[in-house]
């Protein structure tokens, strides 16, 4: 499965609240990230979902990474605009994300656009509200429709 990051995990034009950042974070002027991200990505995690970001921002891979390390969260891989380009030229497809591309089956969004796309494209989405203080059980749920998908 892969997050958006801007307004789905990074608050950017929203505000919702975030986890606590240590000293370390702050000086480092690491983003902040969505509260509960650390609980719900371990948890994930543990329950043998592989965790991708992928962010039509042109944040560097170097720089997600050491974000989510400094929060302690793991993250199997980061997609950027750039990845998204060069992965797409070969599939010649005009979404502004196409998880499939990817190999993901399930993509986490703010942009109900998105969820159109994967209506059209026939890729799964969960759309997220940033104003969602549930946003974790919505996650859940749509991962539960998921794995016993209603044809
Ligand atoms: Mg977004």
């Amino acid at each position: 499965m892969s997050f958006d990051l801007d307004d789905t995990i990074i608050p950017s034009s929203k505000i919702f609240p975030t986890e606590e950042q240590n000293w370390l974070l702050k000086i480092l002027g690491i983003e902040k990230i969505r509260k509960g991200t650390i609980t719900l990505f371990k948890k994930l995690r543990q329950q043998g979902h592989t965790i991708y970001i992928y962010t039509t921002s042109f944040r560097s891979s170097f720089k997600m990474l050491l974000t989510f390390r400094l929060y302690g969260i793991p993250v199997d891989r980061f997609i950027n605009q750039t990845h998204h380009n060069q992965q797409l030229r070969e599939h010649k497809n005009r979404t502004s994300k196409y998880p499939p591309a990817f190999g993901i089956s399930i993509h986490i969004d703010d942009l109900p656009g998105v969820g159109m796309e994967g209506e059209q494209y026939n890729f799964r989405t969960i759309i997220l509200d940033p104003e969602d203080i549930n946003w974790i059980e919505t996650v859940v749920l749509g991962l539960g429709k998921q794995m016993y998908p209603s044809v």
